[in-house]
């Protein structure tokens, strides 16, 4: 299995080197994983003039899967938009045909505390929102500013075809499958056609996975179901600007950044894996960043690319056990547990494995 590493910028590289540190040791006892590092964004353009240089673009496509740290910072900021590092970004997902993006919104027990909801709401929150990423009202047409019966009008489209409804409603049945075969699919079907179609779409797809317990919930009140009692949920399906709002509404549940992972998924399950969070420039190449969110998008890898559930389970349970010894990065640091560095988390988890 190939793995390509692409760790970008700011605090990129630092977090990166801790998920390859875990995988060196998962290949080490006998997984074959073949890793190799290209650069992106800001590094990309520094190594090659292009937040995307074709060779990593050439890597990730020959690859099963990729990894990638996080992209941007301000030495990039005054270039332009098309040379920007997070263009890098938005190109690899397009040029991958990455649909279905995987937002995990899991809270550990001992970090209830870093929630501003109360722990008892919280504690052990585990939701999956699958949110679809390439359709909707950001991509639809016609779109525009024009001037009508004498003033400006701004107006986008919100449309999705059969075809691209089903294809995110499969990845999302099948990750209900592997979790506890429940799904709720979010849309507006009261007001908006579009989410008409979206839920008879949904319903239909639902015959083929007989197993999943499908529900369906308006927006509006799954972003307040979210926060009164989100433990209800455990996979969301929904559209691409639901699932805009909604998964960082659900990440903002666990209150931490530095722990999040995330997926974007093709049509046959390849995917890109990365952190929720930025590149961080403020705490860059200080050894201070959190590496979990980007360890754990490595058990994410295993668990949805490359089919390998034990190896996810044992980095999820070395996590877990960092976590219960009292190991914390900065950002998680709470009084009476330990501080760690960067690199200390990573061995950490490493002796963990
Ligand atoms: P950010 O996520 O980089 O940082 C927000 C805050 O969270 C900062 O205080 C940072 O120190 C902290 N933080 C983030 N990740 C952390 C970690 N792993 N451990 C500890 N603390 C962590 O967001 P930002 O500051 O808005 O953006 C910084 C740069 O990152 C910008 O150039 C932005 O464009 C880019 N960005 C990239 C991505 C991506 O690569 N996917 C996503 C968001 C922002």
């Amino acid at each position: 299995m190939k793995i390509a590493v692409l760790p970008g910028d700011g605090i990129g590289p630092e977090i990166v080197a801790q998920a390859v540190k875990v995988m060196k040791a998962l290949a080490s006892d006998g997984l074959k994983l073949e890793m190799e590092e290209a650069p992106i964004g800001g590094a990309g353009y520094d190594a090659a003039g292009d937040p995307l240089p074709a060779t990593t673009l050439a890597l990730a496509k020959a690859s099963d899967a990729v990894l990638l740290g996080a992209v941007g910072g301000p030495k990039y900021d005054a270039l332009d938009r098309p040379l920007r590092p997070e263009r890098g970004l938005l190109r690899i997902r397009k040029e991958m045909n990455l649909f279905a993006n995987l937002r995990p919104a899991l809270l550990y027990p001992e970090l209830a505390s870093a929630s501003t909801l109360r722990p008892e709401v919280v504690a052990g929150l585990d939701i999956m929102i699958v949110r679809e990423l390439t359709g909707d009202v950001y991509f639809g047409q016609p779109r525009g500013i024009e001037v009508r019966d004498g003033e400006r009008v701004g107006f986008n489209t919100m449309l999705y075809s059969e075809s691209e409804v089903r294809r995110v409603a499969h990845v999302a049945f099948g990750i209900a499958m592997k979790r506890n075969k429940k799904l709720c699919s979010v849309e507006k079907a009261n007001v908006l056609e579009c989410s008409e179609l979206w839920k008879e779409v949904v319903i239909e797809v639902a015959r083929k996975y007989p197993e999943v317990e499908l529900s369906h919930m308006y927006v509006d009140n799954a972003a307040m179901q979210l926060v009164r009692n989100p433990k209800q949920f455990d996979v969301i399906v929904t559209g691409n600007i639901f699932g805009d709002i909604l998964s960082d509404e659900a990440s903002m549940l666990t209150g931490s950044i530095g722990m999040l992972a995330s997926a974007s998924l093709d049509a046959n399950n390849k995917g890109l894996y990365e952190p929720i969070h930025g590149s961080a420039p403020d705490i860059a190449e200080k050894n201070l960043a959190n590496p979990l969110a980007t360890i754990l998008s490595v058990a994410m890898m295993m668990r949805y690319t490359l089919n390998q559930e034990a190896a996810a389970q044992r980095i999820e349970a070395a996590v877990k056990k960092v976590l219960a010894q009292g190991l914390r990065t900065a950002d998680i640091y709470t009084e009476g547990t330990k501080k760690v560095s960067c690199s200390e988390m990573g061995d950490a988890v490493l002796a963990a494995l």
